[in-house]
């Protein structure tokens, strides 16, 4: 399998490239406006086709290139149902699976950081967007977040997949590329909780400062990053 993670500095931003193999079709998780040129130009070497761009939700702090990539190759865009953007192409449910070339991906419904949050897996890679982090989870205080929501995401969900499935998170902010579920369960300071109480606890304790552009971003990305 073309796997490539490809990481935006500005926002801290993991996007994912998967591809069975060399020339035949792509999906790219999570694109960021301003690297669509090198996500082309890693496309043209391998000899790949894009077929589907997924956008794990409406993000605030960066401008997704799903509009742009789609402008570029023609690709379909694809998001979970409960999206508020309003072109996207493809919308999946929870459960759903989405062939790629011979890959199947699984789509995850994970509300919480957003009420538009999915999860994708494949084999035993997990994209968890926003959702799980490395060492960290997604805050839920805006784009009607939930603490409770994400408690169910990351408990009766996420870390109820097997202990080996790698996870890939939507950012990292600390260099770390990849961790996995039985490590995130056991190190994880956020999943450290006995009940769904102590976590909205912990979450409303936060004190984070809003995102720079969140409102530009968040109009921007309900059109997919078009203008
Ligand atoms: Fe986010």
């Amino acid at each position: 399998m073309i796997f490539k993670q490809v990481f935006d500095n500005k926002s801290s931003t993991y996007t994912y490239l998967i591809a069975s193999t060399k020339g035949r079709e792509a999906v790219i998780i999570d694109p960021v406006l301003e690297n669509v040129d090198q996500y082309i130009d890693l496309l043209n070497e391998l000899d790949l086709k894009l077929v589907k761009v997924i956008d794990t939700h409406i993000h605030a702090d960066h401008i997704t290139g799903a509009s742009k990539l789609k402008q570029v190759t023609n690709c379909s865009t694809l998001m979970g149902e409960h999206t508020p953007a309003d072109t996207v192409e493809i919308k999946v449910k929870d459960d759903e699976i989405i062939s790629i070339d011979n890959l199947k991906i699984r789509s995850l419904y994970t509300p919480g950081h957003t009420s538009d949050s999915y999860s994708f897996l494949l084999n035993n890679y997990l994209f968890t967007g926003d959702t799980l982090l490395i060492n960290g989870t997604g805050r839920t205080d805006f784009q009607n977040g939930n603490s409770k929501d994400a408690y169910n995401s990351l408990f009766n969900k996420l870390l109820k997949l097997p202990e080996k499935t790698l996870v890939y998170p939507g950012h990292d902010y600390n260099g770390k590329q990849v961790s996995t579920i039985g490590d995130e369960k056991k190190f994880n300071p956020r999943l450290q909780v006995t009940s769904i109480d102590e976590y909205v606890n912990l979450m409303s304790n936060l004190k984070l400062s809003k995102p720079k552009l969140i409102e530009s971003n968040v109009r921007r990305n309900i059109h997919l990053g078009a203008n």
